[in-house]
Parts: structure tokens; C-alpha cells; sequence
């Protein structure tokens, strides 16, 4: 058993930073947390309170019902796995998933057992006599990984544990550490600042902005769901368009209309939208809603003309660069040999499709379009 639980946990360092903010979150025994979100946003803190590496300033935390705010490091069989790996150069592979137990005077014989068992979870057996500078960054990653496993601790914590690998083995290490999961069936808590790896990695995924819970949803759910402007533009690539403007009443009937007024849009009727005329708001629309096809119902989506800039390829799909609002504005669609960079198209927004967000809050307004 292994659940954790936040309780208003705040770090605020000696020089003043709050690197995190009043959090709270529960992550239950067995359950495979990714914790996301930009570059000093309070990951890592959250992660090194966790483990009992840093103080927690107010709040409390728990392990399994027991408050352990001060408890130490070493009591709370918690294993951590680091970016950089911090193997012991000098020793070999089977060395240095022996060494820590070694140290707990743990029976050779057993050593033995449990590297042996994490070697073969993970498939390093023909590593054990190697020295790190004799393996690749997947090797050296994965030898990481097995002197987490033969501590047995009840929760691991991954600490953007791929960042020094190359793209292919980055996607590769990813399934891997999602099968070692089900053959573990521990806690795991995963720290990335790559929205992508927490998509395709987590069931339940915290998004953390500032030192503040952002989200905490599964990857769909923060897809198609983003509570706040923060969200919407972070998870997804590419990231959704955002376009500023205003809510007017035309003959009874709400618009928005974007500043610089060239996109209109004719919102339905009884529309919570209706509360914010002759106001600022912001609307968010997907790549993929907007379209470039010729034979759309006009009732159903907002039309411009706009000049192509820039086309780029990846093969299955195409990303059309257009824009507005002096921003880049992104179709994404199938390879279509007619979108050319200079030409002038039809666009077409799905209206609805769009999120509307409080320009003040930058909260989503609820059920905009309904
Ligand atoms: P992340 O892991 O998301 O990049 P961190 O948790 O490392 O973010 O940092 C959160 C914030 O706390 C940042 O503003 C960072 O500069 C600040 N910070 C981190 N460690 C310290 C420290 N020891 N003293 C003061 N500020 C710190």
C-alpha cells in the first residue's frame, strides 16, 4: 500500500520564491501519476518534498495516512530515478544495483536474487559485467531504473528521467517504462516538462503552472477539456490558436468578434456567452478544427481568407501556418498537394469547436457553446 496525499502543501524558499503553491493531491497506491508542466513551474520540489529532500513550508503530506512532513529520507522507501542517471562510473552494472543494498547489509545471496530479477524485468542481463562508459544512454537509463527496483520501495519517482536521450529512444525508453509499470504495480510518480511523454505515459496527469495545480485530468480529458487558458495552450501539439476579441449583441443575437474584426462569429442563441457582451474574452480553437475545405455549412462554421506562409510536412499529416492577429494561426490536416506557401484559401472554424475563456480569470466559460 502506497497512497500519497497533499494537503495544502506550500514550499516557500529562504529567499522568498514560492516554488509551490498550496497543492493538493491524492495519487493512490498503484496508480501512475505524470506530474507536467514548464520549466520552473515546481515539479521538481514537489518531488524532492516527497521523497524528504526538501522542507515542507506549510501544509501536510502523507504516506499512506501517516503524516511524514518530518519524517526522513531514508524511512520512507521511496527509490528515485534520475535525468542524469548517477551511476557509479568505477563500478560495474551488477555493482552498482548492488551497492545500495550491499551498504544495508542485505545477504549476497539475496542481492543476488533481487539483481537478478530487476536485470531481467529489464532485460540487462548481458549488461551486469559492463562499466557505465561501455554503454549507450538507453543502457545506462535502464541500469538506473534496476537500482530503483532492487530496493523494493514502495513508490517510485521518475525525475524526467529521459531527457538525455535521443528522440527514437526517448519513444522507445517510454513503452518501456509504461510495461515495467503493469510487471511492477507500484506508485509511480513521473516528472516531465514534455507534454507529449505525460500524454502518452500517464492515466492521470497533474499539470502544474507557477507552482499551482493547473489540472489534474487524463490525457483526453485535458485535450478536450482544459479548464484554463494555461491548459489549453500546453497540452496538445500544436498548441491550440488563441484569439482575442469581444462579445457584441447584433439584433439580439451575441457575436464574437476578433479584435481587428475580420472573423465573425454568429454564436447560438440562450449562450452563457450572453453574460460577457461588450466584453473582452478570449477564444481558443484546435488545429484541427480549423479547416480549409471549400463545402462547409455556413451555419456551422466562421469563415476568413487568409494567405499561407508556411507548410509543414510530417508525412501523415500537414501543419498550414496562417496569420492573425499578428500570430501564427495553425490548420492541421491531411498531405493536400493543393495548400501551396502564397496562396490565398478560405478558412473555416468550426464554431462548435470553440473554447471561450474569461479574459480576466483566463478560466474556461463553461459550456460556452451551450
Ligand atoms: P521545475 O522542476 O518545474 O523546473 P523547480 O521546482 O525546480 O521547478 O523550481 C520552482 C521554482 O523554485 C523556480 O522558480 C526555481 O527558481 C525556484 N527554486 C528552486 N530551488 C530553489 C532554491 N533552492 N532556492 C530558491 N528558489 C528555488
Amino acid at each position: 500500500m502506497a497512497e500519497i496525499r497533499f494537503e495544502n502543501v506550500s514550499k516557500i524558499y529562504a529567499d522568498k520564491t514560492v516554488a509551490v503553491d498550496n497543492i493538493n493531491l491524492t495519487i493512490k497506491d498503484k496508480e501512475f501519476v505524470v506530474l507536467v508542466g514548464p520549466s520552473g513551474c515546481g515539479k521538481s520540489t514537489t518531488l524532492r518534498m516527497l521523497v524528504g529532500l526538501e522542507d515542507i513550508s506549510e501544509g501536510k503530506l502523507y504516506i499512506d495516512d501517516k503524516c511524514v512532513n518530518k519524517l526522513p529520507p531514508k524511512d520512507r522507501n521511496i527509490a528515485i530515478v534520475f535525468q542524469n542517471y548517477a551511476l557509479y562510473p568505477h563500478m560495474t552494472a551488477y555493482e552498482n544495483l548492488a551497492f545500495g543494498l550491499k551498504i544495508k547489509k542485505v545477504k549476497k545471496k539475496e542481492i543476488y536474487k533481487r539483481v537478478m530479477n530487476a536485470a531481467e524485468i529489464l532485460e540487462i542481463e548481458d549488461l551486469l559485467g559492463k562499466k557505465p562508459k561501455a554503454m549507450s544512454g538507453g543502457q545506462k537509463q535502464r541500469v538506473a531504473i534496476g537500482r530503483a527496483i532492487v530496493r523494493e520501495p514502495k513508490i517510485f519517482l521518475f525525475d524526467e528521467p529521459l531527457s538525455n536521450l535521443d528522440a527514437k529512444l526517448r519513444v522507445q525508453m517510454r513503452i518501456e517504462i509504461a510495461k515495467l509499470y503493469h510487471r511492477l504495480k507500484t506508485t509511480i510518480v513521473y516528472v516531465t516538462h514534455d507534454q507529449v511523454e505525460a500524454m502518452t505515459l500517464g492515466d492521470k496527469i497533474v499539470v502544474m503552472d507557477k507552482g499551482k495545480i493547473q489540472q489534474i485530468g487524463t490525457p483526453e480529458n485535458l485535450y478536450t477539456h482544459p479548464n484554463n487558458l494555461f491548459v489549453a495552450g500546453f497540452v496538445g501539439t500544436p498548441p491550440m490558436n488563441i484569439i482575442k476579441g469581444k462579445i457584441i449583441s447584433e439584433n439580439n443575437v451575441a457575436k464574437f468578434i476578433s479584435d481587428g474584426e475580420e472573423l465573425t462569429v454568429n454564436l447560438p442563441t440562450k449562450n452563457k456567452l450572453e453574460a460577457y457582451i461588450n466584453k473582452e474574452i478570449v477564444m481558443g480553437i484546435r488545429s484541427e478544427d480549423v479547416k480549409c475545405d471549400t463545402n462547409i455549412d455556413i451555419n456551422k462554421f466562421a469563415t476568413i481568407e487568409r494567405e499561407i506562409l508556411f507548410i509543414e510536412q510530417l508525412g501523415h499529416e500537414i501543419y498550414v501556418y496562417f496569420e492573425l492577429q499578428k500570430k501564427q494561426l495553425i490548420s492541421r490536416m491531411k498531405p493536400d498537394h493543393s495548400m501551396q506557401k502564397g496562396k490565398k484559401i478560405k478558412l473555416s472554424f468550426s464554431i462548435e469547436k470553440m473554447y471561450f475563456f474569461d479574459n480576466n480569470t483566463e478560466q474556461l466559460i463553461e459550456n460556452a457553446m451551450n
